[in-house]
């Protein structure tokens, strides 16, 4: 099964993608963390990238294009990937279709996390990310204290795009460039719109029974085919 999540910067998509990662057995797929990683390497491409991150503009579609096509290439993945921030215009959508029938896989679902501006907001400005584990914190709403997080506190890092320029600039392209592609998933009845605004909890429980009512049906089909 592959899964595609939705909705603006700070909806929680990381945090839920983590989450779904860990219970169903699959691979998280971010584009926003293959394109980081690629700065922090100081890759060629990284370094080309750089300036149009911390501006909160979309990196060329080629280039995501090359980054999907690897993956959804890779025998390990098959059929068990989960997107964060992808696609993110109608391009990278039917672009993704194509790559997805080219290797033989489906997409078996799509989220949506619902969550407002000034929740967006609040949300952004206050996230901390461990360079070491992963895990994503936030300084008012999920505090990364010893109990839950065990590396040292060193490690919190604040992403370099998340500044109130630019997190209103990603939100506002977000309403115009990614939400058109939730009707193209609606027509396809693979859009699952959740409010995004719950709780940490209550989002992923929802999450989790659509997944595995999805997951028996499929094992149903599987078995009587
Ligand atoms: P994210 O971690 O998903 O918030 O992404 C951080 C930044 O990486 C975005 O603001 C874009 O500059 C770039 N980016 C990530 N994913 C994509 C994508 N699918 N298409 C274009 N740019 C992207």
């Amino acid at each position: 099964m592959n899964i595609i999540l939705f909705g603006p910067p700070g909806a929680g998509k990381g945090t839920q993608a983590e989450n779904i990662t860990k219970t169903f057995n699959l691979h998280k797929i971010s584009t926003g963390d293959l394109l980081r990683n690629e700065i922090l390497i100081k890759s060629e491409l990284g370094n080309k990238i750089k300036s149009i991150i911390n501006k909160g503009s979309f990196v060329s579609d080629n280039i995501i294009n090359d980054l999907i096509s690897k993956v959804l290439s890779n025998k390990d993945y098959y059929n068990r990937l989960i997107f964060d921030g992808y696609p993110r215009n109608l391009e990278q959508a039917k672009n993704l279709e194509l790559l997805v029938k080219n290797n033989n896989q489906k997409i078996s679902c799509v989220f949506s996390l619902n969550v407002d501006k000034d929740s967006v907001l609040k949300r952004i400005l206050g996230r901390l990310t461990c360079t070491k584990c992963g895990e994503i914190f936030n300084k008012y709403f999920k505090p990364a204290d010893n109990k839950k997080h065990l590396c040292d506190s060193n490690f919190l890092e604040k992403r370099s795009d998340d500044n109130e320029k630019t997190v209103l600039k990603r939100y506002q392209t977000y309403l115009d460039k990614t939400l058109p592609i939730l009707d193209y998933y609606k027509d396809l009845n693979l859009l699952y719109e959740i409010d995004g605004g719950a709780k940490i909890n209550e989002i992923f429980a929802k999450i989790s029974h659509i997944i595995a009512s999805l997951e028996a049906w499929l094992y149903k089909a599987y078995l009587y085919k």
